[in-house]
């Protein structure tokens, strides 16, 4: 049961799960019904609509009645995220947090284009020596 859960993909980021990201919590159950928490990344993220239904749609596709519970405390924080992620979005060409290199090139001679990039968690550097703009997953503590 855990393990349907820990297989739902990120919308933003289809390659990495919740239980990558380190976001999911706890499932447990509640009688008949799965009881899901999981701490939301960056506060506002609209991702997380998306991802407490694609949780609950997975667990229907087993017959399980679910409930999502959104834990605020402790805050998630980037240290959350498994060496695993971090490298999926590497091959993705996006720098993951507390990385400060290009992800083509791995110059670290890189600068800020803006603060907000495609999805609202990430920001868009460029690589001063390939002058490849990249997407960076900001760090957050
Ligand atoms: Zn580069």
């Amino acid at each position: 049961m855990r393990d349907i859960v820990a297989a739902v993909n990120d919308p933003e980021l289809p390659s990495i799960t919740i239980a990558e990201l380190g976001i999911l919590r706890d499932v447990r159950m509640d009688g008949e019904t799965v009881v899901v928490s999981i701490t939301p990344t960056y506060s506002g993220c609209p991702a997380m609509g998306v991802i407490a239904e694609d949780i609950a749609a997975a667990l229907r596709a087993h017959s399980y009645e679910s409930r999502i519970e959104t834990v605020l405390s402790p805050a998630w924080t980037t240290d959350w995220m498994s060496e695993s992620a971090k490298q999926k979005l590497r091959e993705e060409g996006v720098a993951p947090p507390g990385d400060a290199i290009c992800p083509q090139c791995s110059s670290d001679d890189i600068r800020i284009v803006s603060e907000f990039g495609s999805v609202a968690c990430q920001a868009l550097h460029a690589c001063v020596s390939c002058g490849e703009p990249f997407p960076y997953f900001k760090t957050l503590r």
